[in-house]
């Protein structure tokens, strides 16, 4: 009998807390809110703190479609050929995100640029921005940011159908879309400035920098650029204080003029924060200065291939095999419908 009243005590005492947290979810989680926020990391900025969401998004196509790229500027842009003595170089972000898990979102280093004022590229999933819809919003009001498409749910640019490669670029474009009409529309109510927010993102990464040459002229057909990089940043965790120090010594021993670095913001893998403040103090002692993806663009020539890899041809290829059918996940292909 005492087991049983413990039971049903317990039975209570859980019915609560679950309807605690389902409310305070739902305010979190209220976009409404967004930009009010705290920069602050929060719990739900943890890799599977959020619910996984698997529909697609609210808008399919988006309502600014780009022009086709210009023949010259197909392929892959590895670094920038710069056309002044100026020692500067891109950082970029990824956040990725599958169909069948939620990442984070790295407040960590997300704050430490904003401290430093170091602009940045961030190449976001369509669900990721979903799945992070809050942080997106305050992202699109710092300026130091770029915004670039990383497909919908990560998508192996190499094994996906054109119909489904279409949908990954474009369900991205829809959802960034939805989310900066929704900043807009909360600076318009709050009386804020009214902050310059580019309408789509025109830089597209390759998810694991896999592509094919039909792939390639796809993404040309929806007027993406596709960016990747000439330095792989992360190597392991560089959480430890000694192992940053060693991966930046070697990041560094990389960088040239014009560089790519590519890096993650989406909590995978561990201590890139630690691993970015490092290769920052490394580079601004040597005289670097830091710009987006687009200003380094403006500034040069692309160097640009007809491949995607991260440092080596072909050293991606396995990664076919992993992450479902079409690297999202998935048993079944995704074909966007
Ligand atoms: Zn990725």
């Amino acid at each position: 009998m005492l087991g049983s009243g413990i039971t049903r005590q317990n039975a209570f005492v859980r019915f609560w807390l679950f309807l605690l947290s389902s409310l305070a979810f739902a305010v979190v989680h209220d976009i409404a809110f967004a930009l009010e926020s705290s920069w602050k990391a929060d719990s739900w900025d943890e890799r599977k703190m959020l619910p996984n969401d698997t529909r697609p998004p609210d808008r399919r196509e988006p309502s600014m479609l780009l022009p086709p790229l210009e023949e010259h500027m197909v392929g892959t842009i590895r670094r920038v050929s710069i056309d002044s003595e100026e020692k500067i170089v891109a950082l970029t972000f990824d956040m990725c995100e599958l169909a069948t898990v939620t990442t984070g979102c790295d407040m960590d280093i997300l704050n430490y640029l904003r401290e430093e004022k170091i602009p940045a590229t961030l190449f976001m999933g369509g669900k990721w921005m979903r799945t992070h819809a809050r942080r997106v919003l305050q992202i699109m009001n710092e300026p130091l940011f770029e915004i670039g498409n990383h497909a919908w749910t990560h998508g192996n640019c190499a094994l996906l159908s054109s119909s489904g490669l279409r949908a990954q670029v474009l369900w991205t474009q829809a959802q960034y879309e939805l989310l900066r009409e929704e900043t807009l529309r909360q600076a318009e109510m709050r009386g804020m400035p009214v902050p310059d927010i580019a309408p789509v993102p025109t830089l597209f990464r390759l998810p694991y920098g896999r592509c094919t040459p039909a792939a390639l002229n796809t993404l040309s057909s929806l007027g993406m650029r596709v960016v990747l990089w000439d330095v792989v940043a992360e190597v392991g965790d560089s959480s430890r204080p000694i192992q940053a120090k060693k991966s930046a010594r070697r990041v560094v021993d990389q960088v040239r003029q014009g560089s790519i670095l590519l890096f993650h913001a989406n909590r995978v893998p561990r201590g890139t924060a630690q691993l970015l403040r490092e290769v920052v103090a490394l580079l601004q002692a040597q005289g670097y200065r830091f710009t987006t993806v687009s200003t380094l663009l403006r500034m040069g020539t692309p160097v640009m291939c007809m491949d995607g890899y991260f440092r080596h041809p072909g050293d991606n290829k396995q990664l076919d095999g992993c992450f479902g059918v079409d690297g999202t996940g998935l048993r079944t292909p995704f074909v966007g419908d």
